[in-house]
């Protein structure tokens, strides 16, 4: 039994001992406010994240899976405090990051890094790839110049490029291999904890599998821990020990990969399997469950509805949920899901 596996044995929330934690958040919120008048005074508040609650063990992948909207990429930045909370906790290590200056957070920042959806947009093209894969250890003000040379050139070559193209600039790549200089610049550091923002949803489906199983391998040679942000519940499949669905800003089930694409419970899950082509990434179908078309948009942020956020698209919506919103309930064992169906009074 791996250590992964051990750790997600007793990932029961009771049964957890601290030692297993890497990330925890606790009530979290993010909350952007709407200026309007001449004034600009606040009119109104986007609740992109509205508290979310859960905990990441050290080495396992959480994946978090939503629409364009529900929250997801906010929630990343939070918890790595490039975006500052409104209300709630991020513990990362033991240490309460929430609320401390940059300064302070300084240690904590090696650590926690990030990898970007769109490896075009967040390489600069004018520094060459040794000089993109060294920046962050300069930053953090790590390592001799002979030592960071060093280094640059293992990571280089882990990630599957040769020492050879250090000396390139990003658009002498393909979207994969840019991807992969990203990655280098993450793990450059040797951080403990990593946040994939849906890493390979600008890159080509057949690239796609050799990127995940990249990270995948790192995961394992270098003790990793992520949060992989997806939209596609297929490439979160490939990649996750447990997947959280998160609808405007709140999760509505989290549960063990199997769990969740055997047996989903929300309304929404099951509207998101549906959606999955039969063959997907890890050429297993989901289990046949009931399928579900998900109608209209997902509503604005802004102004959500009442109850339940998603009974304006749900098939089942009923009395209770405009005027109840259900909280996120252990129905089963580890198995979280938040829907009136479950909890009929
Ligand atoms: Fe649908 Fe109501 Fe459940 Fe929300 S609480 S998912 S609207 S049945």
């Amino acid at each position: 039994m791996t250590m992964i596996e051990r750790n997600l044995e007793s990932s029961n929330l009771d049964n957890r001992t601290d030692k297993d934690i890497l990330v925890e958040v606790k009530n979290l919120k993010k909350y952007f406010p709407i200026k309007g008048g001449i004034l600009k005074r606040t009119i109104g508040q986007v609740k992109a994240v509205d508290g979310v609650s859960f905990s990441i063990i050290k080495g396992e992948t959480l994946g978090v899976v939503g629409e364009s909207g529900s929250g997801k990429s906010t929630l990343g930045r939070v918890i790595l405090r490039l975006l500052d909370p409104t209300e709630g906790n991020v513990v990362f290590d033991d240490v309460d990051i929430s609320y401390l200056s940059q300064r302070k957070i300084r240690p904590q920042r090696k650590d926690m890094q990030i990898v970007f959806q769109d490896p075009f947009a967040s390489l600069n093209s004018k520094m060459s790839v040794g000089q993109l894969v060294e920046e962050p250890l300069i930053v953090q003000g790590l390592l001799s110049k002979k030592d960071r040379v060093k280094q640059v050139s293992e990571i280089i070559t882990k990630v599957g490029l040769r020492k050879g193209d250090l000396q390139k600039y990003p658009h002498e790549f393909s979207g994969g291999q840019r991807q992969r200089i990203s990655i280098a610049r993450a793990l450059v550091v040797n951080p403990k904890f990593v946040i994939c923002d849906e890493p390979v949803s600008a890159l080509d489906v057949s690239i796609q599998a050799q990127v995940l199983n990249l990270m995948k391998d790192l995961q394992e040679e270098l003790g990793l821990t992520y949060l992989f942000i997806a939209h596609d519940l297929s490439v979160v499949k490939h990649i996750s020990d447990r997947v959280a669905v998160m609808y405007l800003g709140r999760f509505v089930e989290l549960a063990s990969k199997k769990a969740l694409y055997n047996n989903a419970l929300h309304p929404y899950t099951r509207a998101l399997l549906s959606s999955i082509p039969v063959i997907d990434i890890d050429k297993e179908p989901a289990k046949k469950v009931e399928k579900i078309k998900l109608q209209g948009d997902l509503p604005s942020p802004a102004n959500p509805p009442s109850g339940c956020t998603f009974r304006t698209r749900c098939p089942y919506a009923y009395d209770r949920c405009t005027s109840e919103v259900p909280e996120l309930i252990e129905l089963e064992e580890n198995h979280f899901v938040a829907c009136h169906l479950y909890t009929e009074k």
